[in-house]
């Protein structure tokens, strides 16, 4: 009897621990995993209906089908459709516009999406996904004409474009050069309309802009800034560095940059502070200077410039500068700015107003002050022995900024004077040149004005 008991518990006990174990299986087999299919569509939530959608489907068992469902007022359009004889645990796919859907009239496209998967939960009908993205349709490519701009533009100087952009979802605006160089713009008179100044470096031996305009949808135009280029040739000087010269200055310098501490050789010490030294303070004032303001602009207008009263030009902008020792060359640099000068601590004074950028020790540059003008044209002073403003200050017109000085990389008291911009050092013989102000600025801001007004 008692033995009895103990068999048919024992059967009881065999047959519960079976059950336990067929559904702990179920439970942590991969044959009955449970997740649904997990689908993505990239998306920002625009289509322009031209470029192909991205969608992945991902499984953890492995999709067995896939449907996607184009669905617009005037009714449903299947896009993709699939029973995968093998499954697969994931799934790339591009989703093209439905045929003839160019034509529809519809502002908005629900896209549906459904995935199964091979997993046996579900009593056996496995995991299914649904997920559905609503997508505003936008075919229209973003409006683009130029108003009005500058009619050449000069090897190292620069221009300015007046252009109308419209589109319903306008994303981005700038104009490019054949370098790659995005130039901003700013919002200019009216709604709709924008102004920037661009500019062709110095270094590069071609010029052409482009203004491209973006929607939120991917639509993209482009049209071409029509300018007369005029090429101009810019001194190359051979020098040769002098021992006195490496012994003197460039030692001098040696020891307060970090780039030639341990560095005892004249020549690697002069080579590290023309490249190394050069470049690290010139990307600086690149990125002060690339700041283009972003509110709308009524006017601009700048009075010519003359930083230095009574000075004599003792160098040009644009100078390409070689240099040799023993007749060997060691390196080279161009003179990015015009060097004037009159007397020791002279006054620098502005002609315009703007706002203090940068008053700092920069380098080469010595004591630098930068001052924005508005549409990211920038003025820069070089070498001051003093400045009487500082960083967040306004400026007005005639107001004394600063004293020339020969700090950093100068041999005598004097004034290097750069204009840049948006972070591109331009001539500045043009910004010097009443008519040429004339011209390029007040003339190119007159007549778009009427343009626009008229429209
Ligand atoms: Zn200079």
């Amino acid at each position: 009897m008692r033995n009895r008991k103990n068999k048919s518990s024992f059967g009881v006990l065999l047959i519960m621990l079976l059950v336990v174990g067929a559904g702990l299986y179920v439970y942590f087999s991969s044959m009955f995993e449970r997740n649904a299919p997990v689908v993505s569509l990239q998306n920002n939530g625009y289509w322009n209906l031209r470029k192909p959608l991205k969608l992945t489907l991902n499984d953890d068992s492995g999709i067995k089908s896939y449907k996607v469902i184009a669905r617009t007022t005037s009714g449903d359009t299947e896009l993709l459709y699939n029973q995968l004889l093998v499954p697969q645990k994931s799934i790339n796919l591009e989703l093209k516009a439905p045929r003839g859907s160019y034509a529809i009239k519809d502002k908005n496209m629900q896209i549906i999406v459904q995935a199964q998967d091979i997993s046996k939960w579900n009593f056996l009908k496995g995991n299914i996904a649904q997920k559905s993205y609503k997508l505003i349709i936008d075919k229209k490519r973003p409006q683009v004409n130029i108003v009005n701009n500058s009619y050449k533009i000069s090897r190292g100087g620069a221009a300015l474009v007046i252009f109308n952009a419209e589109d319903e979802h306008l994303n981005d605006l700038y104009i490019e050069s054949n370098h790659n160089k995005h130039f901003k713009a700013e919002p200019f008179y009216k709604k709709g309309y924008y102004i920037a100044l661009i500019a062709w470096p110095v270094e590069d031996e071609t010029f052409r802009a482009t203004v491209v305009a973006t929607d939120d949808a991917g639509n993209v135009t482009k049209s071409y800034v029509p300018l007369y280029l005029k090429n101009r040739k810019y001194k190359l000087s051979n020098i040769t560095l002098s021992d006195k010269f490496l012994k003197g200055k460039i030692a001098q310098l040696a020891e307060v940059f970090n780039e030639t501490q341990g560095v005892d050789a004249p020549l690697e010490q002069f080579k590290i502070i023309n490249e190394d030294v050069r470049a690290k303070n010139e990307k600086l004032i690149q990125k002060i200077t690339s700041v283009v303001p972003q509110k709308m602009l009524e006017n601009f207008t700048m009075k010519r410039m003359y930083p230095l009263k009574d000075a004599q030009v003792v160098a040009h902008f644009g100078d390409h500068r070689k240099y040799y020792y023993h007749g060997k060359f060691i390196s080279q640099a161009y003179h990015l700015g015009i060097d004037m000068a009159s007397h020791a601590m002279a006054p620098i004074k502005t002609q315009n107003s703007g706002t203090v950028a940068f008053a700092d020790d920069n380098g080469l540059y010595g004591n630098n002050l930068i001052i924005s003008h508005g549409l990211g044209l920038y003025t820069l002073y070089g070498h001051c022995s003093s400045f009487d403003v500082s960083v967040g200050d306004k400026v007005h017109p005639r107001e004394k900024i600063a004293n020339t000085g020969k700090t950093g990389y100068a041999m005598g008291d004097h004034l290097h004077f750069g204009t840049l911009v948006q972070g591109i050092e331009v001539r500045p013989q043009e910004w010097m040149d009443k008519q040429w102000i004339k011209l390029n600025i007040d003339d190119i801001i007159k007549s778009a004005k009427k343009i626009i007004a008229g429209k």
